[in-house]
């Protein structure tokens, strides 16, 4: 395993290069480390690397590892796990964004909980694009009514869309699917021009989710290592 410090160079350069292929600003494309079963250690050689963005998916590791960094204001908390209401204070109360609002039950309950004194939560509605087996995200269909009515909570901010897409590895295929998501998201630029976010795109498929449009690629294993599950 290399060190992380120079991993975060090499996906850097992926995304420069993926991203100059097909005409796109590299800039316009944002990094989110996903440091999920990784320890303090491993985030703090990212942050001494320049990154400052983080995705964790589970809300009990996330808030310790926010309240570990708490001195530190320039980073950024994602929340990109599935979220169960039970949870949703903690990740209204300490986290900057959520990129898995598939319910209004959800995005009423961040908003309600939002403390008074932070800016809105940033919140990525899901769709399920491609994967039968995930019983994540909505439908393409469900999307207009539930972007409006996150649209008008008061303390949530629509940002834009999250895709997971089931593991494809044919490049072509995955493009297939990005695309989908790439029209969905431009359409919903129009009625709402503060949705600026397309995360999409994780290890394995970051290079054509980028030229299908991601301006937010979610990388974990290609930072820091394969995950190990079982002892975390
Ligand atoms: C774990 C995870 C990632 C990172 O996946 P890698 O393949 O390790 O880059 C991205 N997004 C979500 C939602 C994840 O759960």
């Amino acid at each position: 395993m290399k060190p992380i410090k120079d991993n975060l160079t090499e996906i850097r350069e992926r995304i420069t290069a993926a991203a100059q292929k097909c005409g796109r600003d590299p800039h316009t494309v944002t990094l989110l480390a996903v440091s999920k079963t990784k320890p303090v250690s491993a985030l703090e050689e990212a942050i001494a690397a320049g990154q400052n963005r983080f995705g964790e998916n589970y809300v009990q590791e996330g808030v310790e590892k926010i309240q570990y960094f708490s001195g530190n204001t320039s980073l950024e908390w994602h929340f990109i796990g599935p979220l169960q209401s039970n949870k949703s204070r903690l990740v209204a109360e300490h986290f900057d964004w959520c990129h898995t609002v598939d319910r209004l039950k959800i995005a009423q309950r961040l908003s309600d909980q939002r403390p008074a004194d932070k800016a809105p939560l940033n919140v990525l509605i899901q769709i399920n694009i491609s994967d039968e087996n995930s019983k994540s995200g909505i439908t393409l269909a469900e999307l207009p009514a539930l972007a409006e009515q996150v649209a008008a909570l008061p303390n949530v901010c629509l940002r834009g869309l999250m895709a997971i897409p089931a593991p494809e590895t044919d490049p072509e295929r995955q493009c297939a699917v990005f695309r989908q998501m790439e029209t969905t998201f431009r359409e919903l630029q129009v009625k709402y021009p503060q949705a600026d976010t397309l995360s999409m795109g994780m290890t394995d498929d970051m290079d054509a989710a980028i030229t299908c449009g991601s301006t937010m690629v979610r990388i974990g294993t290609a930072i820091f290592g394969a995950r190990n599950y079982s002892v975390s």
